[in-house]
């Protein structure tokens, strides 16, 4: 993303991706877009296939005590989130990568950055390219972060004891909204990557074997933890995918090291509880895409000066909100009733008071972005 913000504003860029085209675009991750991630891709011109086949939701279910309860994003904050996977939206800013001819590697070998330099093998040739700038966008394990010395970052984390088991079901999706799920048993989470395609996540322990779960185990898991009074349930069918997804936050300060700019997981992970990792990461590249245009454009530092700052606000934000929804939901395995108690009493809290609602709502749909074409609200 930040490679088309930049080459709209006719500045060049080098991509480097140590993974396969097909890997990436194959990997199964991220699907709830918030309203101004769909905005900027709509106004960066990558935007037509979203809009095609995206499904528009305005509003997400949250299920307690058998019972599931409406919160409406639409009539509380006038915005809607849009489901359309993370692998979509790279598959779409690839082939716009190779409509404007500028270079994209994939199958890097031995990716190295130093403050101004990026070294690389491609093909079994070495590249050594200056840069004016480097930008970190290669996710939680890359080798951005661990590149800046660790006397300039200061970390701040937390680890979760629970993740999430995974699956993609080839079934049509049994509702038209995500429901989330608190249960005696712990979370679990519906949801949908198209008309034909189920996602469906089961909380579980983060060390969980996928070989204690065959096929029968996670549906009839599934069915007890979303199981409704009012008859709904998900529907069934083959599964295509199974994983564990590990939960953490994570926030890297600063974001920066002279001109390597950190952006999106290099920098911050978020448990996925709140859907927020994507949209942070594309809200980085947004701020920074600006600020690299005000430099080359205007001769202006003062816009990368304030990178760092600008984008982790919002990140801490972001953090709360994602921490919230994850203990809200899940059970801990060092909680007792009295805990669980206070979780239905949260949510009954949640899904009564307006001002509940609206708190959760605005979050959800996305906290005003600052992109390279105004401020969505
Ligand atoms: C299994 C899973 C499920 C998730 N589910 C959700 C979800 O439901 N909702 C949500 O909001 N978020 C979710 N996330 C998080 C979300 O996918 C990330 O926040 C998002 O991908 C961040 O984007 P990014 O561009 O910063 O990093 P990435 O998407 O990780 O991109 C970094 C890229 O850099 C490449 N790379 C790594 N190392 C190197 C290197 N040395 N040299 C060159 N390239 C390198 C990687 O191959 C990768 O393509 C999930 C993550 C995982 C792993």
């Amino acid at each position: 993303m930040l490679g088309h913000l930049l080459h709209l504003e006719g500045i060049d860029s080098v991509i480097v991706e140590n993974r396969s085209r097909d890997y990436v675009i194959e990997r199964v991750r991220a699907g709830v877009l918030e309203h101004g991630t769909v905005d900027l891709m709509v106004k960066a011109g990558v935007g037509d296939r979203l809009l095609r086949e995206g499904m528009r939701h305005s509003g997400i279910h949250l299920a307690f005590r058998g019972r599931r309860h409406r919160i409406d994003f639409e009539e509380l904050t006038g915005h809607s989130i849009t489901i359309y996977g993370q692998n979509e939206v790279v598959k779409d800013l690839i082939a716009a990568r190779a409509a404007t001819g500028r270079p994209l590697y994939f199958e890097a070998d031995g990716v190295a950055v130093s403050e101004s330099r990026m070294r690389f093998r491609w093909n079994e040739e070495e590249h050594d390219v200056a840069c004016d700038f480097i930008a970190g966008c290669d996710g939680f394990h890359g080798i951005s972060r661990p590149s800046i010395p660790t006397s300039h970052l200061r970390v701040y984390d937390r680890d979760y004891p629970f993740a999430w088991l995974g699956i993609l079901a080839e079934a049509a999706p049994s509702s038209d909204e995500l429901v989330y799920s608190l249960h005696e048993r712990g979370f679990a989470l519906f949801s949908m990557r198209s008309p034909a395609i189920t996602r469906l996540y089961l909380q579980c322990a983060p060390d969980e074997a996928l070989h204690r779960w065959p096929d029968e185990r996670v549906w009839e898991e599934l069915m007890t933890r979303l199981a409704n009074a009012d008859g709904w349930r998900p529907n069934t069918g083959p599964i295509l995918q199974k994983g564990v997804t590990g939960m953490r936050s994570f926030v890297a300060e600063p974001m920066r090291w002279g001109r390597l700019f950190l952006a999106g997981d290099a920098a911050h992970i978020v448990p996925p509880t709140g859907a927020k990792g994507l949209n942070l990461a594309m809200a980085d590249v947004s701020v920074l895409s600006r600020a690299l245009a005000a430099y080359y454009r205007d001769n202006r530092q003062d816009l990368l000066d304030e990178y760092s700052d600008r984008c982790l606000a919002r990140v801490w934000r972001a953090q709360r909100f994602s921490w919230w929804m994850t203990s809200m939901l899940h059970r801990a395995s060092d909680g007792n009733e009295f805990d669980y108690r206070r979780q239905i009493a949260e949510l009954e809290y949640v899904t009564s008071s307006r001002a509940a609602m609206t708190s959760l709502a605005e979050n959800y749909v996305g906290l005003p972005l600052e992109n390279a074409f105004g401020v969505t609200n």
